[in-house]
């Protein structure tokens, strides 16, 4: 399933304007990216940008979205490895990848190496069962500590729980930066939901219904409110609708609010 996911994702490409209310993040990823291309104006002012960014925030909140849209943005070339690729790999395959994407990242810089839920072989080395993962984590550091001075390739790793990693990964010229993709405010999920309801067939007022939606989805994130965008469709084809309607859009709502759904923030 999540290979074809992958697969699946690979073949489109993603813009900022696909991600909404999380404009503070787009902007510090932005801003790295424009510090590694040799002709922008912070190159020029003497600007090194970090080797490793590290993308936080939690579930649904849209972070893969993001890196997969900073590579379409900022035109440079992306290498795309899963830290959960590397979970059931045999011996020494996974330092081998690295070693890998490492080379081919260099020989095509600018470039970024997107490391997706690095957690899943991130942790603290010597506390897992499996070496095979503290192998490959040594070999990202090992390639890592390598980069030189003007080696045109960033790091950017994604995980919701940046406390689990070991602490060798955030020292200086590794994952020194961080940028922690918030959970939306209201604006912000007015604004998702009318992106992820702008193709979706309704006579009633949009505007209004975003507005609503907003109001009362307090502790949600991204993934949950195209959830109900998703869910209010199903509604309406049950029903036979020709068109969703805000009833349909409630019950969606409410649904998604009664079960114990992952894409809601976890409270506390
Ligand atoms: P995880 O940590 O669980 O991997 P994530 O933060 O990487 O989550 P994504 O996988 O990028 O989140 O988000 C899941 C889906 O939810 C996205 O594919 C997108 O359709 C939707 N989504 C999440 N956040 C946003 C957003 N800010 N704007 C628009 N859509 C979003």
């Amino acid at each position: 399933g999540r290979l074809q996911k992958r697969k699946k994702r690979k073949q489109q490409s993603v813009t900022f304007a696909d991600i909404e209310g999380v404009d503070d993040a787009k902007a510090q990823l932005l801003e790295i990216v424009s510090c590694f291309k040799k002709d922008s104006n912070y190159t020029k002012l003497g600007a090194t940008p970090p080797k490793g960014i590290l993308l936080t925030g939690p579930p649904g909140t849209g972070k893969t979205l993001l890196a997969r849209a900073l590579a379409t943005e900022a035109k440079v070339s992306f290498f795309d490895m899963a830290g959960s690729e590397f979970v059931d790999t045999y011996v020494g395959m996974g330092a081998r990848r690295v070693r890998d994407v490492f080379e081919m990242a260099r020989n095509s810089e600018p470039s970024i190496i997107f490391i997706d839920e690095i957690d899943a072989i991130g942790g603290i080395r010597g506390r897992t069962l499996n070496s095979e993962s503290d192998n490959t984590l040594n070999q990202i550091l090992v390639e890592m500590d390598g980069f030189n001075k003007d080696d045109n390739v960033v790091v950017i790793a994604t995980t919701n729980r940046p406390e689990t990693l070991d602490p060798a990964l955030l020292r200086p010229g590794r994952f020194c930066g961080e940028v922690v993709v918030n959970v939306p405010d209201k604006e912000g999920r007015r604004k998702i939901f009318a992106l992820h309801l702008k193709n979706v067939l309704m006579q009633e007022d949009k505007e209004y219904i975003c507005d609503y939606v907003a109001s009362n989805t307090e502790d949600f994130v991204g993934a949950g409110l195209k959830e109900i965008v998703r869910k209010s469709i199903a509604v309406a084809a049950r029903r036979g609708g020709e068109f969703v309607t805000f009833d349909d859009i409630l019950q969606a709502l409410d649904r998604t609010k009664s079960s114990l759904d992952p894409c809601r923030r976890a409270v506390g």
